[in-house]
């Protein structure tokens, strides 16, 4: 293994995931829904394959997907993008990040990133020869502090690297938490990249696109993907907005990296971002419920709780349990109790301040999320 990968030779969701599977325990680490997508756009996937939608579909994504992701930001965000130069269909937002991440950086340049960061924004930070250089979001409300953010960008900054409704700790950055970003990357020249696959899950502040942001749209690529909103992770279709030389560049990566993907998923999705507003509303309605059965139990069982104001996940605090260290914890977790968490740590570089930290998901049934409470009380 090369010097640059070095450091990423397993991820902590597919260690904990088997973790789960190899103890019983109940899986509240890895983010993923147990309960399948609406039954109309898994069944589209079946009469795609039917139809005969098995083969290399076209390189930039079916052009009936790219029109309902234009449509989608238009329908939701008032953004217009042109689905034949503006929209690139992806394998997952994974690809989306990675591609990006290659075609846009030169070796040596430095990337400011929101830490703890999703894992695999280190590791394409890397492929690419780029440098990270995080800015910290702290608890209890894990707020951007802007003068770190404008400290962190050097001469070498290349972009930004941001991610709202934000993994691990469920921010939801603000509209003057945005114009303030939008303000450095215009002053400084920087490309941002925004991640935004939990865009349709928050529980009061909306979702705001960076690109919404005056001055943005041009230097902003957008990220978004099926898994979280449809609850299908595994079919992987991402996708990226931006302006067509971003688009381009992405691409360029992109068509060496998986080609293509997904084939009979992409008119699925297609039909599934079309789906009425009460699909999208309900979904955060949902969700927040799930989110204050979670909070409320791990509060009682002697958590430090840190409620989200988006994603599906939670982040606590284990000291309260007589826990120093967020992995120690997880480690012991399945045998002391039956349940499955993962330790914040691994997004942090500076490990001290996510030492203590856990992360919990609680996109998954109410009498799954009842019982993880229920086993997790017998920690107190
Ligand atoms: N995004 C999911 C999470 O944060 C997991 C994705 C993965 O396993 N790569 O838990």
């Amino acid at each position: 293994l090369n010097r640059r990968l070095n450091e990423f030779t397993s991820t902590i969701f597919a260690e904990m995931s088997a973790l789960a599977v190899q103890t019983g325990a109940i899986n509240l680490g890895q983010g993923f829904p147990d309960t399948d997508g609406p039954a109309d756009i898994l069944q589209a996937a079946k009469d795609a394959i039917d139809a005969g939608i098995n083969q290399y579909p076209p390189g930039p994504g079916i052009p009936e997907l790219r029109t309902a992701i234009a449509s989608h930001q238009h329908r939701f965000y008032g953004l217009t993008y042109d689905p034949d130069t503006e929209v690139l269909v992806t394998a997952g937002a994974t690809e989306a990040i990675a591609a990006s991440m290659l075609a846009l950086l030169e070796p040596g340049d430095e990337v400011v990133a929101l830490e703890p960061y999703y894992d695999s924004y280190a590791a394409t930070i890397a492929m690419a020869g780029a440098v990270r250089v995080p800015v910290t979001l702290r608890a209890p409300d894990f707020t951007l502090d802007l003068d770190e953010l404008a400290a962190a960008i050097t001469p070498k900054t290349r972009l930004l690297l941001i991610n709202t409704p934000h993994n691990p700790t469920g921010a939801v950055l603000s509209l003057p938490q945005l114009q303030q970003i939008a303000r450095l990357a215009i002053e400084r020249d920087l490309i941002v990249v925004t991640d935004e696959v939990y865009e349709h899950m928050t529980f009061g502040t909306p979702h705001i696109p960076l690109a919404t942001i005056d001055g943005m749209r041009e230097r902003t690529v957008t990220i978004s993907s099926c898994g979280k909103t449809f609850s299908v992770t595994g079919w992987k279709i991402g996708w990226v907005c931006a302006s067509p030389p971003l688009v381009a560049a992405v691409r360029a990566a992109k068509q060496f990296l998986t080609y293509v993907s997904g084939a009979p998923f992409q008119p699925a999705i297609a039909t599934a971002l079309a789906l009425p507003d009460s699909f999208y509303e309900g979904l955060s309605i949902d969700l927040k419920s799930k989110r204050d059965r979670l909070c409320v139990g791990l509060a009682a069982a002697g958590f430090d709780v840190f409620t989200p104001a988006g994603t599906y996940f939670v982040t606590t605090d284990v000291r309260g349990l007589g826990y120093d260290d967020g992995i120690a914890f997880c480690r012991d977790l399945p045998s002391r109790c039956g349940v499955v968490a993962v330790p914040s740590v691994v997004f942090y570089d500076d490990k001290d301040e996510g030492r203590s930290l856990v992360r919990f998901a609680f996109c998954k049934k109410d009498a799954v999320l009842d019982e993880a409470i229920d086993r997790l009380m017998t920690l107190r």
